[in-house]
């Protein structure tokens, strides 16, 4: 089944299902009132993108090309949860004047807002505010922003959250309807979000809010030997959210991203060529750290082998300490990791990286190949959906000289 041309990714649709089920279930278990908004940004396949709609999440965007591309893939303007510091104008008015969720992240949206509201006086804006506050103090070492602050929301220590609210509460059509508290963090712990959940009510009881939904952003763990899944986080969401919320009048937002995609995508290349240069041996493979660390910060992957049949078997292949995984393109830092103690590689074997679903496709340039394509899974069969990029995709749009 498997002799489809290398590097090409793979997402196992019934890996993918279990997933969102668990996602869903466990909610529904612990917050029946509960409302899913995939993330874009980590994974906007379409076919992805068209899976979760289907399933029933709204778009959670970042952008305004995001939002146009939820649009277009058939998202109306009430099923969008809209974040993030660089929204459009145009894309916030339509996503506010149809009901959808517009999460305020800085002054100029909080200016956006007073115009809009002005020029419908006999309309009510229900908006969300993101808080930025200081996870890393609830939980040391934990979070990405560390000691520094995060860059994104109004600041709870600084006071501008409660200036932003004391703004909102002069808008006599506006009402302040949900707190956004996403924050990213190293660890996505269970600790993490029952912190991000405290804060929830920290904030509710010290500004008197009334919310009608708390959303807790991104940033779960899935599919990953020995960490969190779904059915850990939920039960310590509730029982924090539940002391000053409840789910009759309070919804819970959550925004997964590569907690549902991860664990169903692999991406599958082969070993072209390779070398030895002053006592290293380079394994020369069509994938490239673009493809699956575009970000650069990875030293290890999962990932398993298989080797070439037209070859030796690997017992009978002699063991090398280091060998040195690279990518096809001309960049020297384009080395994957550092393969220790294992049966030399030799051309046609295949290295399939696991848990490769966020922020690969995504992040993906065009650099040196274009986008590689995309397989489904299906019980026993492979379905391309999205080929393999050519020329005619590339200079789309463009003029020559
Ligand atoms: C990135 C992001 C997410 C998704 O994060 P994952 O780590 O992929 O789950 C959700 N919400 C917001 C606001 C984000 O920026």
């Amino acid at each position: 089944m498997e002799t489809l041309p290398t590097p090409y990714f793979v997402i196992d649709e019934t890996i993918l299902q279990k997933y969102y089920h668990m996602l869903t279930e466990s909610l529904q278990a612990n917050w029946d009132n509960y409302l899913v908004g995939y993330s874009f940004k980590t994974n906007s396949l379409p076919w992805l993108v068209s899976f979760v709609k289907r399933n029933g999440a709204y778009a959670e965007v970042v952008s305004e090309d995001e939002y146009l591309l939820a649009r277009y893939l058939g998202y109306e303007n009430h099923e969008i949860i809209y974040n993030g510091p660089y929204k459009s104008e145009s894309s916030f008015r339509d996503i506010l004047l149809a009901g959808g969720y517009v999460n305020l992240d800085s002054k100029l949206e909080l200016s956006w807002l007073k115009s809009l509201a002005s020029e419908y006086p006999g309309q009510t804006f229900a908006v969300g505010i993101r808080a930025n506050f200081d996870l890393e103090k609830m939980c040391p070492g934990e979070t990405t922003m560390g000691e520094i602050s995060g860059r994104f929301g109004f600041c709870y220590e600084t006071g501008m959250f409660a200036d932003a609210l004391g703004q909102l509460r002069k808008i006599p059509n506006v009402n302040i309807v949900g707190l956004h508290l996403h924050s990213s963090s190293k660890s996505r712990s269970v600790d993490i979000f029952r912190s991000i959940a405290k804060m929830a009510c920290q904030l509710q009881q010290e500004f008197h809010l009334s919310l009608s939904y708390v959303d807790l952003g991104g940033g779960y763990c899935g599919g990953m030997k020995g960490r969190p899944e779904y059915p850990d986080y939920f039960p310590a969401i509730a029982q924090e959210l539940s002391k000053c919320f409840s789910p009759a009048e309070t919804k819970l937002i959550v925004e997964p991203g590569i907690s549902l995609i991860s664990k169903c995508t692999t991406f599958v290349t082969s070993v072209f060529d390779v070398r030895d240069i002053k006592g290293s041996r380079y394994v020369m493979t069509d994938g490239s750290r673009f493809n699956i660390d575009a970000t650069m910060i990875k030293t290890s992957h999962l990932f398993h082998t298989d080797y070439a049949e037209s070859e030796m078997p690997p017992e009978q292949r002699r063991i090398m300490e280091e060998q040195v995984i690279s990518g096809y393109t001309c960049m020297e830092c384009d080395r994957m990791f550092l393969h220790e103690n294992a049966p030399e590689l030799l051309p046609g074997d295949r290295i399939i990286y696991e848990n490769v679903g966020g922020y690969t496709m995504s992040l993906n340039p065009l650099f040196i190949q274009y986008f590689p394509p995309v397989y489904v899974r299906q019980e026993e069969t492979l379905i391309q959906v999205r080929r393999k990029w050519t020329p005619e995709d590339y200079v789309r749009g463009s003029l020559l000289s």
